[in-house]
């Protein structure tokens, strides 16, 4: 059996950057991550046995012992670091310097008076952080069919920025709908280089392979979307969070497979899934 695997798979550098800085600020004061650093339990874990806690609502700060809060690499929004620098905790900022380009992009449009269109999905912490960068109003489009609810006016310029991690296919495909229309639109190009890269090399080993494994949480969007550009390219493509929950004898008759993992992977998981798929055979 052949494993071809992603040389883009696992943790990217803004992942990388925010849990180094995580582990570089544990010390005497307590340490609080705004959401879990990365979609991963096994990380979390070991975190939390260091002593670092999840916190989920910064009105917690309230009755939690005074500490540094790390803001995780999605970043957040303005509103939300003003909160954190009143509350009278430090801050340990590891927003992605990805993102951080987005929140100072869509702010100076915004000071301009320009609209935003942000390409992406709602409900993603790094997509809720950007609309809280952004003073003017704010489209949040996922796909084509949504650019007919912006209710565009021809005196009005708009700035478009997409999640880091967004699809580039479909991102691009939005960007040529925005560009046929008869209005003043900006582009800007934020879908993260790290990003493009794994989902590029993911497609590109999924089209040869006869099954693809695609490591990450099921709550990653990172990963999500890449299983989905795998899907689209390889039948027998699998989305797994660990080895435990994938069926080694799916892969029986079949010779080549592909592995790739979304950005929160950690390096170990990967390889255990490595020696599983080779030892199946
Ligand atoms: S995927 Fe890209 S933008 Fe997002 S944290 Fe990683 S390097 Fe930064």
């Amino acid at each position: 059996m052949e494993i071809i695997l992603a040389k883009s798979a696992g943790f990217c550098f803004g992942v990388d950057r925010a849990l180094k800085k995580v582990y570089d600020g544990l010390g005497n004061e307590p340490i609080y991550t705004y959401g879990p650093i990365i979609h991963n339990t096994q990380v979390v874990e070991e975190l939390a046995s260091k002593g670092v806690k999840v916190i989920h609502d910064l009105s917690e700060l309230g009755h939690l012992p005074h500490g540094k809060v790390v803001i995780r690499s999605h970043g957040i929004s303005k509103n939300e670091q003003d909160l954190i620098s009143s509350s009278g905790f430090g801050m340990i900022e590891a927003t992605c310097p990805y993102v951080k380009t987005i929140h100072k992009c869509v702010e100076k449009a915004s000071k301009k008076g320009h609209h935003i269109i942000i390409v992406g999905n709602k409900n993603h912490p790094e997509v809720t952080g950007i609309k809280g960068w952004c003073q003017q109003p704010v489209y949040i489009i996922e796909d084509i069919t949504q650019i007919d609810e912006i209710p565009f006016d021809s005196n009005i310029v708009y700035e478009v920025v997409a999640q880091t991690t967004f699809n580039l296919g479909l991102y691009q495909e939005i960007l040529i709908r925005l560009q046929k229309l008869n209005f003043h639109v900006i582009i800007n190009e934020t879908i993260c280089k790290a990003t493009q890269e794994r989902q590029k090399e993911a497609l590109e080993i999924a089209k040869n392979v006869d099954v693809m494994l695609v490591i990450g949480s099921k709550h990653s969007s990172n990963t999500i979307k890449l299983y989905e550009i795998c899907k689209e390219q390889c039948e027998h493509t699998y989305h797994i969070e660990s080895i435990e929950e994938f069926e080694l004898k799916v892969l029986n008759g079949h010779s080549v497979i592909g592995i790739t993992a979304g950005a929160s992977t950690p390096k170990k998981l990967i390889k255990e899934v490595i020696s599983n798929v080779r030892n199946a055979e």
